[in-house]
């Protein structure tokens, strides 16, 4: 018998399997009650389990249980005669272990670990390094003679527009959504009734893939519709475009419904068939087969204490309102469109969670294994092994520097650049003190303040503290910041 945990649901996690094994899928209620996870990704995940099971058929066994280990005993199944594809988490990997499965090597990435570790021995880990060693060991956008497709690596100083100026919306057609069925419906009255788990967040109708057949559909449509505009937008925010130029495959992909080399390959064939730039698929072949297979290997690689780091000695509880993902308690436009996005979907785009929300946590000084716990429940592809690298690592630099070499602070200035919030806000992004203040100017300068002694060395940063060290209101700034507390901006 194979088990399938709650992000294996893909073909790959069982194409090796004889048709007469079965096929054991858990719904464990602990998996929800120990955490607060989003409405709608407890819904995602009860439609996907009990949609493969009914895909299955016969060869499924589904059970409903309190834990996984309660699921074993209650269908009556000795571990022992289990496999299973090594999981997704460290917790997950020793269950497995102790519980005597047959453990396969994991699924769903490229690369194995056992290579990563050869390849990045001793090595400084360096995303770029990597990102070229994968294009070339996987021949994606490689000549024969070893040289990157269009001479260059990396065309991201042709990407990295800001918004189109006037544009209210790319103007893209309305990203795929799946037609929901009669497992949708069952799944949002049981949620209804779910009195004794806390979930987050409102529900709506179902906006990503819960099957293999509609993964494919979102892959589809993200190739036919969003691609050509991938790259050169892929940093801006739109107000009115929750969805950009991005592909939403995160969800899909971390489900375990795609194999990342089935998107890469998907992109491909749109760039040989002409129409759509390099420029696009390069940029999505650097999210999926750099950035994410990175974010997979250093989760392993970095090892589980990584997680708990806190180099900024982050104190700060993340606040109810920010737990609530409740934006009618802020009045600073870009976070509370954020919020509004993760309430209302569950998701956001990278900018919005790298410089908006990780930003404001960041600024804030806000517990970084709380931020990085909200950012798995709040987002729908959110897993504990995209956490360390993207949360604790790049966004809150509680790793001291490892992943990032500076903070990823910015202030009103960026948000203004790469935006369309601030003209529509109630604050000024260029004003740092007084009723207009913007706070994610204020607060950039506070936290530049507050970290003086721990960064001031830092070579990139170097002007920035030249900045601060001019600031004539540099007082009355900490005092207004450190007087805001963890209220709502
Ligand atoms: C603070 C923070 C939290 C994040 N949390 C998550 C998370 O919970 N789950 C998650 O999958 N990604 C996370 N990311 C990475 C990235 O923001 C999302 O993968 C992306 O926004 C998902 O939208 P998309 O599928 O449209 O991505 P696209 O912009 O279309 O990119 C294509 C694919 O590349 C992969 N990818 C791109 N960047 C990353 C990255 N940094 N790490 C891992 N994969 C990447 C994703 O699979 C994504 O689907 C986070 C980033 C930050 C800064
Ligand atoms: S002015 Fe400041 S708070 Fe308002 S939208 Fe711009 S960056 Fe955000």
């Amino acid at each position: 018998m194979r088990l399938l945990f709650a992000d294996q649901f893909g073909p790959h996690f069982r194409d090796d399997l004889p048709d007469d094994e079965q096929v054991l899928l858990v719904e464990s209620r602990q998996a929800f009650g120990r955490r607060r996870p989003h409405r709608q990704k407890a819904h995602l995940l009860l439609v996907a389990l009990r949609s493969l099971a009914r895909e299955l058929g016969d060869r499924a066994v589904l059970v409903q249980a309190a834990t996984y280990a309660d699921a074993l005993r209650t269908a009556g199944i000795d571990p022992r005669h289990v496999s299973v594809a090594d999981p997704t988490s460290y917790a997950a990997r020793r269950w497995v272990r102790e519980q005597g499965m047959t453990v396969l090597p994991a699924r769903g990435f490229t690369l194995g670990e056992k290579e990563f570790q050869d390849w990045i021995g001793s090595r400084r880990p360096v995303l770029e390094d990597f990102y070229r060693w994968q294009r070339r060991r996987l021949d994606v956008l490689v000549e024969p003679d070893g040289a990157p497709t269009g001479g260059r690596w990396n065309f991201d100083a042709d990407n990295r527009l800001p918004p189109p100026k006037r544009a209210t919306t790319l103007g893209l057609p309305v990203p795929w959504r799946p037609e929901e069925d009669d497992l949708d419906r069952e799944v949002r009255a049981e949620l209804e009734g779910w009195s004794a788990i806390d979930l987050v967040g409102r529900d709506g109708p179902r906006l990503f893939a819960a099957t293999r057949a509609e993964a494919l559909a979102a892959l589809d449509d993200f190739v036919a519709h969003r691609l050509l505009q991938f790259g050169p937008y892929e940093d801006a925010v739109l107000a009115g475009d929750w969805a950009m130029a991005h592909s939403l495959l995160s969800v899909p992909l971390n489900l375990g419904l795609l194999d990342p080399l089935e998107v890469v390959e998907a992109c491909l064939g749109a760039y040989r068939s002409g129409g759509v730039p390099l420029q696009s698929v390069e940029a999505v072949v650097r999210q999926v087969v750099g950035w994410r297979e990175w974010a997979w290997q250093l989760y392993w690689a970095l090892g589980e204490e990584y997680a708990g780091g806190n180099a900024l000695d982050a104190r700060t509880p993340v606040p109810q309102w920010f737990r609530d993902l409740d934006p009618d308690a802020v009045e600073a436009a870009c976070l509370r469109s954020a919020l509004a996005d993760v309430r209302d979907r569950g998701w956001s785009h990278h900018i919005v969670r790298l410089m908006v929300l990780g930003g404001w946590a960041l600024q804030r000084g806000y517990d970084p294994q709380q931020t990085a716990a909200w950012f798995r429940d709040s987002f729908l592809d959110g897993y504990d092994w995209v956490m360390v690298t993207n949360v604790v690592g790049m966004a809150l630099y509680a790793d001291g520097g490892r992943m990032a070499t500076k903070p990823y602070a910015a202030g009103g200035a960026y948000l203004d650049r790469m935006t369309d919030h601030c003209g529509g806000c109630r604050y000024s992004p260029k004003v740092r003190v007084g009723e207009d203040a913007c706070p994610f100017t204020a607060g950039y300068w506070a936290f530049l303040d507050r970290h003086e002694d721990r960064l001031r060395r830092n070579h990139r940063l170097a002007q920035p503290y030249a900045g601060l060290g001019r600031l004539a209101d540099r007082d009355a700034l900490v005092a207004q910041e450190s007087a805001r507390g963890t209220t709502a901006p």
